[in-house]
């Protein structure tokens, strides 16, 4: 039988740049050491051609092009495992359709498994050229926060894109947990994994569908998943005021029994009220993310929803 690597790649409302993806893997195809490539596009719930794109190149690629097209938008993340799961190759690689990920650094990776060993290869961007100012600083913020509190190594710049073996596939399938963020759970399997670095560049065509609002809360995501850190901060900050209450209230009895009591301070005391139960809200705020997650864990529900499956 011959070697297959399968490709992972998950679509959301890309109809201009399926086929240009798809042309640019093919050219490439023959430098592949003689394996066959076989595709998994998943339609992540697009609202345009995508879709009908897709049933197309399976009609005119029938070995090669599979699809799997969900009932709704799932997300990325969801898109990502059903790729997984369906894939069936030797090594199987995770890419955007948007050609962000050159499909040409498919041969350094092969090379880098099969020639230097690795289990591994995934890519680094060394720059974040062409990317708005605010954001590189809140993704730059974002992995030194969650790799001070998180046991997971989290490097900046790292894409999904990457060449894995059947067996760190394996290995990731077997989390099957609901709360899926990607970048960790790559990490967290461990294995030895090579980084190959590249320019950032833009998207051959169509535009991102990342808000920065959405990346905030996928940050957001990526910390709650990885790190019990932030349950730890609030009972630290618990702790810390109900220290500083006793202390002030030492200090308020003797101040009484001494020099006889004054009841003035209404203004202070409203802003220590508020301050409190600002800092309650606020733990509480955090508890409330596990418990959440906890939440959407124990309901077991499906990751995603298949629609159409060829
Ligand atoms: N994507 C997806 N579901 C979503 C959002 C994005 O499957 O809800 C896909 C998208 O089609 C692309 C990849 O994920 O192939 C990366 O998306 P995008 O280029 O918008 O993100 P960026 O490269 O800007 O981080
Ligand atoms: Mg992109």
């Amino acid at each position: 039988m011959d070697k297959l690597i399968s490709l992972v790649v998950p679509c959301f409302n890309e109809q201009e740049t399926i086929s240009l993806f798809f042309e640019t893997v093919e050219k490439i195809k023959p430098k592949l050491r003689g394996y066959q490539v076989e595709y998994y596009f998943i339609n992540d719930g697009s609202s345009d051609n995508t879709l009908n794109i897709l049933r197309k190149l399976h009609e005119d690629h029938k070995q090669s092009v599979h699809y799997v097209s969900f009932s709704r938008n799932f997300g990325k993340e969801a898109a990502l495992y059903a790729g997984l799961r369906s894939a069936t190759g030797d090594y199987v690689a995770v890419m955007d359709v948007d050609l962000q990920d050159p499909p040409e650094q498919l041969v350094d990776m092969l090379a880098g498994i099969e020639d230097e060993g690795y289990d591994i290869v995934g890519t680094r961007r060394k720059d974040r050229k062409g990317e708005p100012i605010l954001r590189s600083f809140f993704s730059n913020m974002f992995y030194k926060v969650i790799n001070k509190i998180s046991d997971t190594q989290f490097l900046s710049g790292v894409r999904d894109f990457r060449l894995m073996t059947r067996q760190v596939v394996n290995s990731i399938l077997k989390m099957s947990e609901y709360n899926r963020f990607s970048k960790g759970l790559f990490s967290w399997v461990g294995f030895n994994t090579k980084y190959l670095e590249y320019s950032n560049r833009d998207r051959v065509a169509g535009t991102t569908s990342w808000s920065f609002w959405g990346l905030f809360k996928y940050s957001l995501d990526g910390i709650v998943n990885f790190s019990e850190k932030p349950l730890a901060l609030a009972s630290y900050t618990g702790l810390f005021s109900f220290l500083v209450s006793v202390i002030a209230i030492i200090f308020i009895i003797c101040r009484k029994l001494f020099f006889g009591g004054s009841v003035n301070g209404w203004a202070s005391l409203i802003s220590i009220i508020l301050f409190i139960g600002g800092l309650q809200l606020f733990c509480i705020g955090i508890v409330g993310r596990y418990v959440g997650n906890i939440y959407l864990e124990v309901k077991h529900r499906p990751v995603y929803i298949v629609q159409e499956e060829k």
